[in-house]
C-alpha cells in the first residue's frame, strides 16, 4: 500500500466480522482492563491497557507502516518515547548524540540521565568517518537528528549507520522535523525512530505524544517491555487524535513544504535578512546528502536579521498572524527565538559552540495561504 493510502487505512480497518460494529474509524477503547473467560490467558488479547489498548495498538500499527518498521509504540511526549529509548541502556554506556540535538532531550541526557551513570558527548558530525573519532570503547547508542533543531544541519544517516552497525552500536534518528513523509530512517539503516507525534504526525496543536519505532524484533521486545514497565504510554483518546491527524499527513508535508519554499525564497531576497537556514536550498552545506535522503525539504526554515537582539524580539512581537510560540510542525505558522525559548535551557556557551546565535529565529511554516503569511513577515520587517 501506498504511503498516503496506508496513513488513511492501516489500522483504521472496519472490523465487519459478526458482533463486529463496521466502524470506518477506530473507536476509542476506554476500558482500562478487559475480561476473560480463562484465568491463564487473555481472551481478545488485551489484559489491562497499560500493557496493550486496542486504540493505542491500532494507532501503533499505522505508525510501523508510515516509517517502513515493523514494530511501532506510541508514548504520553516525544521525551517519553526518547527516555523508553535511553533505558535500554546501562549505567556506564556512552552516548554520542549530535551538539544541535532538540534542547529537552540535551536537558534529559545531561541533567537526569547523567545521574543514573550514562555518559554522553555532544559532538558536530555529518558522516560517519567523522563521528568515529568521538566513539570510546564502551559507546552504546548514536543519538540524531536530521534536519537538526534549530539549524537544520544535515546527516548523512545512511553512512552514519554504516559505522554503528559494523561497531554493534544502536543508532537512534529523531526524525521529529522530516516526519515519515519526507525521510524514513529505517531504511537508511537505522535501529530506532523516535518522532514527538506533537509536531507533524499530530499537526493540529492538539495533542502531546511520542513513538519510537523499530524492525527488529529483540528490540522491539525490550520496548515493548519497557513501555508496560515504565507507564509512560499514550490514552485511548490521544492515540485517536494522533491517528485523525495522520490521516492528512501527506497532504499537510506538501502543503508546508509548498509554503516554505516560498518563504525561503522571500527571506533570501529580503535586504534585512542576513542569512537563511533551509536544507533545499543549493547553498545548504547540506544540500546534497538531504536531496538523497529525503523526499522533500520540509517545513522548517530559520534565519537571522540584519538587526540587533532587541530588533529581532521586536519583529517577532510585530506579526499578527503568525504566533509567537513554541512548538512545530502545526497548521498553523509559528515562529520562535530559540535563545530564550526553546533553547533557553542549553547553556549560553555550549549554545554559541554549535553556532547558535541571539539573533537566530525559526519559522514552522503552515499551511494557510502563501500571500497572506508573506504580508505577515514584510509588515514585521517594515517595523524594524
Ligand atoms: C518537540 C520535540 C521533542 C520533544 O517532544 P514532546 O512531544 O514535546 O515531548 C523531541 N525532539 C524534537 C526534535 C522535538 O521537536
Amino acid at each position: 500500500m501506498k504511503f498516503s493510502t496506508s496513513a488513511i487505512h492501516t489500522g483504521n480497518e472496519p472490523n465487519l466480522e459478526k458482533g463486529g460494529s463496521g466502524d470506518v474509524v477506530v473507536p476509542i477503547h476506554l476500558a482500562t482492563t478487559f475480561a476473560r473467560r480463562k484465568v491463564g490467558e487473555p481472551t481478545a488479547g488485551y489484559e489491562y491497557s497499560r500493557s496493550g489498548n486496542p486504540t493505542r495498538y491500532a494507532l501503533e500499527k499505522n505508525l510501523a507502516s508510515l516509517e517502513n518498521g515493523r514494530y511501532a509504540f506510541a508514548f504520553s511526549s516525544g521525551l517519553a518515547a526518547i527516555t523508553n529509548v535511553l533505558l535500554l541502556l546501562k549505567k556506564g554506556d556512552h552516548v554520542v548524540s549530535i551538539d544541535d540535538v532538540y534542547g529537552g532531550t540535551r536537558r534529559l541526557f545531561v541533567q537526569v540521565f547523567e545521574q543514573f551513570g550514562l555518559e554522553f558527548t555532544f559532538a558536530s558530525f555529518a558522516s560517519g568517518k567523522e563521528l568515529e573519532k568521538h566513539l570510546k570503547d564502551n559507546t552504546k547508542m548514536v543519538w540524531l537528528e536530521s534536519p537538526s533543531n534549530p539549524l537544520l544541519k544535515i546527516i548523512d544517516i545512511k553512512d552514519v549507520c554504516r559505522t554503528t552497525k559494523a561497531k554493534k552500536i544502536l543508532s537512534v534518528t529523531d526524525n521529529t522535523f522530516a516526519s515519515p513523509y519526507f525521510q524514513k530512517p529505517l531504511d537508511l539503516g537505522a535501529d530506532v525512530v523516535v518522532h514527538s507525534m506533537t509536531k507533524y504526525i499530530g499537526g493540529h496543536s492538539d495533542v502531546i505524544a511520542g513513538c519510537a519505532v523499530v524492525n527488529d524484533a529483540g528490540l522491539a521486545n525490550r520496548i515493548k517491555f519497557l513501555q508496560n514497565a515504565v507507564g509512560s504510554i499514550l490514552s485511548p483518546f490521544d492515540s485517536f487524535q494522533v491517528l485523525k491527524g495522520i490521516k492528512t499527513l501527506p497532504l499537510r508535508m506538501q502543503k508546508h513544504e509548498e509554503n516554505a519554499k516560498k518563504v525561503v525564497e522571500f527571506l533570501s531576497r529580503h535586504k534585512k535578512v542576513k542569512k537563511v537556514y533551509y536544507p533545499g536550498l543549493p547553498t545548504h552545506p547540506g544540500y546534497n546528502i538531504a536531496k538523497k535522503q529525503m523526499s522533500g525539504f520540509g517545513g522548517m526554515v530559520s534565519f537571522e536579521l540584519m538587526a540587533t537582539l532587541s530588533q529581532s524580539i521586536k519583529f517577532l512581537e510585530s506579526l499578527k498572524l503568525i504566533s509567537v510560540a513554541e512548538s512545530l510542525g502545526v497548521v498553523e505558522s509559528l515562529i520562535e527565538h530559540p535563545a530564550s525559548m526553546t533553547h533557553a535551557s542549553v547553556p549560553k556557551e555550549e549554545r554559541e559552540k554549535i553556532g547558535l546565535s541571539d539573533g537566530l529565529i525559526r519559522l514552522s511554516v503552515g499551511i494557510e495561504d502563501i500571500k497572506d503569511l508573506i504580508a505577515d513577515l514584510k509588515q514585521g520587517l517594515a517595523k524594524i
